[in-house]
């Protein structure tokens, strides 16, 4: 359920609110937007009788969600969720931010460039593997925390934040002090209690959408980390398995556009895992932007063709720092900025 306040309400009115959701049986969350706080009550709700929310003081409406994501629905923040970092980057607003680094962190030289060409085409995130998910188990595997180390170093150079897949609850703690953001990848997309263990981490998380996922799964992967108070929650559309085979993944563009529609959660774009195919990355990043996405995710390298992994989706810096120039005339024509 949904209690919406009227935009004066005061802060006694809230809590008399809360207090009454929760003698009823939900837990409730609480958004406060730029004028209008909202308290969403999960739990039992079909059973609690809304007339007795109304008529309390400072309520503005009272309704039911009829689906099943309650925390990344629309409703619960009509205005859009902008997730903020330390380094005054954000991921929802009307910038749309770019995120862009190596497949996997394969060491320091190579880091350390990636760095500054994000950094020199005017990104904000880098991102780079240390923990692998490989479809075989005799590929490179990613170097683990000491590769974190050196991105973390490389992106406090040049004044990025970090964007890196943790594959278990186990490496969360380990991984704090490198990562700004925990990417959960397309394969552990419904791994709900890696999900729920994001919950309690006062982190940014960006989720992927999962090789076979349908976007309400999407939604319901999201409501797993939010349910426990995390509601920095980036999603990301980075194709999906179709019968086609021209291409890695069929990137769903229109994923972008109903996202929008059915949650407040930001989206990105990930044209690299979304096509496998470098020559088709800059077409569909310029697809996503149009479409909407809040944010462009690119695997980058200098060496593109030797990368360790993903080298076919892989753009050489050159490459990216052209799409980078193509995409702000993209961004502009539909009201947003790069
Ligand atoms: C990645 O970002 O390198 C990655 C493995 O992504 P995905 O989970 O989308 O395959
Ligand atoms: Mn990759």
């Amino acid at each position: 359920m949904i209690v919406a306040m009227q935009e004066n309400a005061t802060e006694d009115q809230i809590f008399a609110v809360i207090e009454t959701m929760e003698e009823a049986g939900v837990s409730v969350h609480r958004t406060t937007g730029a004028s209008q706080t909202i308290l969403a009550g999960v739990g039992p709700t079909a059973k609690i009788d809304l007339g007795i929310f109304e008529v309390l003081p400072g309520v503005e409406n009272v309704h039911r969600i009829s689906v099943p994501y309650k925390l990344a629905g629309r409703a619960f923040r009509p205005e859009g969720t902008v997730v903020k970092f330390p380094n005054g980057a954000s991921i929802g607003g009307k910038q749309v931010a770019i995120i862009a680094g190596p497949c996997a962190i394969e060491n320091r030289e190579q880091i350390f460039t990636i760095a500054k060409c994000v950094k020199d085409a005017g990104g904000q995130f880098m991102r780079g593997g240390a923990f692998k998910p490989r479809s075989s188990p005799y590929s490179f595997q990613g170097l683990g925390i000491p590769g974190l180390e050196l991105m973390h170093e490389a992106a406090e150079a040049n004044g990025l934040m970090t964007i890196t897949e943790v594959m278990e609850i186990s490496q969360i703690e380990p991984m704090m002090p490198y990562t700004d953001c925990f990417q959960v990848g397309a394969r552990n997309f419904q791994n709900f209690n890696l999900l729920r263990e994001l919950g309690q981490v006062r982190k940014p998380v960006l989720l992927k959408r999962g090789i076979a996922a349908t976007i309400e799964e999407l939604l319901l992967s999201a409501e797993y980390i939010m349910a426990g108070g995390n509601y920095d929650v980036i999603l990301c559309e980075r194709g999906i398995r179709t019968y086609e085979t021209a291409t890695r993944n069929t990137m769903d563009i229109s994923a972008i556009p109903v996202v929008k529609k059915l949650s407040h959660l930001p989206i990105a774009g990930d044209p690299s895992h979304g096509t496998g195919r470098r020559d088709m990355v800059p077409p569909m990043a310029k697809a996503a932007v149009a479409a909407g996405a809040d944010a462009i995710l690119i695997e980058i390298h200098p060496n593109a063709d030797k990368a360790a992994s993903d080298a076919a989706q892989t753009l050489y810096l050159d490459q990216f720092q052209k799409l980078i120039t193509e995409l702000r005339v993209i961004a502009t024509a539909v009201g947003r900025t790069l």
